[in-house]
């Protein structure tokens, strides 16, 4: 018997199967696609802060990015640029193949092209059902499960747990590009709305080539195929070799419940990514070894009772839910903002004292100190509230889930997520 079985091998899985088999212990992860890493539908773009604060691999970076520009739909244009390496694009496909290895290494076993059809409590065991892509069934048995599906929420009902309800939707293409360094993210109600559209440069056996990509509150492959068409991106895309369109929805607000008897949810599977921008590879990460260190005590400890397993949950809490409620009010605002109103809100940004709270405070992973900031600053709260005058009645409404908080938990309890 198993230790720990894991289901999904995307990153939140494969780094919670890293950091038991780490710690000794016999675990099993399952994978429904026969080849680890694909299809990738994710562009990859993350912080260098993840190399310092995980263990991963470094092989898969493709690009370190320093500059960007953010287009406003009125036309006009905010150049950004760091002196570090603060961004690295990843090739997701090798850097899902690199952790696989890592935790193989570690002492994991893998078994991709087995889909996970069921998982049930037995007794004092966690039994899954597993079946190949020839048909092959197996039972395979553990002391815990760790669900880590990724926004596929199959197995969830029937284990008791509530799926996500609130999704932002992304599409992205990678495409034959001109050279350059710079990343364009691109603001608009006609092309993304409640989110936004982005081209990242980046490098693949010498050719330059770049993933376009769109998050929108719907229908995101058609804003996509508009974007492809837009001057900013249809110019620059050269001839040759087009990628398929990767679609997947991302969940923008977690769980109530991430744990259950024998069972703990991680990354996107408990609805943990940035409301903000979508990004979900740090809080897969993040969750993934929390989870594993909450698993290694249970294991050590002979509990695997939902009590025992709550520590997970009140840690992710404590690292990321400050961060998460305001990232969801600030989403929610963001979205509700007509074009006019995301000019106005550009113009405010480029002069003072507005830029300098956002040099000051900005960081690719925590949003929730510059959010703050930016709420604390009367400029900012006088635009708000002619927003809120004009378009209030369903900006209210949607604001409610992120003020409430989770379910039975109150914001004094938490603490913020630098602690
Ligand atoms: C277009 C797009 C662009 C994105 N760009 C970024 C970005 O730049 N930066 C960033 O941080 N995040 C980005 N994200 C989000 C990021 O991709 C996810 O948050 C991240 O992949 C979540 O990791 P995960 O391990 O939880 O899930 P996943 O990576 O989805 O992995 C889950 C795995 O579980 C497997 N699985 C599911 N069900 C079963 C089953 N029953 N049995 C066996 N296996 C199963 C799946 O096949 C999959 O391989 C993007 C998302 C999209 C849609």
């Amino acid at each position: 018997m198993y230790d720990a079985l894991i289901i999904g091998g995307g990153p939140a899985g494969l780094y919670a199967a890293y950091c038991l088999a780490k710690a000794g212990r016999r675990v099993a992860v399952f994978e429904e696609h026969p080849e680890i890493g694909t299809p990738v539908h994710c562009t990859g773009l993350v912080a260098t802060e993840c190399f310092t604060r995980f263990e991963l691999p470094t092989q898969a970076n493709q690009a370190m990015l320093r500059r960007a520009r953010f287009h406003a739909p009125g036309g006009h244009v905010l150049a950004v640029a760091s002196d570090q390496d603060e961004t690295v694009v990843l090739d997701r496909a090798a850097f899902d193949r690199a952790l696989a290895e890592q935790a193989q290494a570690a002492g994991a076993e893998l078994f991709a092209g087995h889909r996970v059809e069921a998982l049930r409590r037995l007794r004092k065991r966690l039994v899954a059902r597993t079946v190949t892509g020839t048909g092959i069934e197996r039972l395979v048995s553990g002391h815990l499960g760790i669900l880590a599906t990724g926004a596929s929420y199959g197995l969830h009902r029937g284990l008791g747990l509530q799926v996500p309800t609130r999704f932002v939707y992304g599409a992205q293409v990678e495409v034959v590009f001109e050279a350059t360094a710079e990343v364009e993210v691109c603001f608009g109600n006609e092309v993304a709305p409640g989110s936004f559209a982005w081209v990242v440069p980046f490098t693949r056996h010498g050719v330059t080539m770049a993933k376009i990509g769109v998050l929108a509150s719907r229908e995101a492959p058609q804003y996509l195929a508009r974007f492809l068409e837009s001057p900013l991106v249809a110019s620059r895309v050269r001839p040759g070799w087009m990628g398929p369109y990767q679609r997947r929805p991302i969940p923008v607000w977690p769980l109530a419940e991430t744990v259950g008897d024998r069972l703990l949810v991680i990354g996107d599977a408990a609805g943990l990514a940035k409301p903000t921008t979508g990004g979900g590879v740090y809080y897969s990460l993040l969750s993934a070894e929390l989870a594993a260190d909450t698993a290694c005590r249970a294991l050590a400890a002979g509990d695997g009772s939902a009590k025992a397993l709550r520590r997970y949950q009140t840690d992710w809490r404590a690292a990321l839910g400050s961060e998460i409620r305001a990232g969801a009010l600030f989403r929610t605002v963001a979205s509700h903002l007509s074009d006019a109103q995301i000019d106005e809100a550009f113009q405010l940004i480029t002069g003072e004292p507005m830029a300098g709270l956002i040099r000051d405070h900005a960081s690719f992973n925590w949003h929730k100190e510059l959010i703050l900031a930016l709420w604390r600053s009367a400029a900012m709260r006088g635009f708000l509230w002619r927003a809120l005058m004009r378009r209030g009645g369903r900006m209210i409404g949607a604001l409610r889930p992120s003020m409430n908080g989770y379910p039975g938990v109150k914001l004094p309890d938490e603490r913020a997520a630098t602690d």
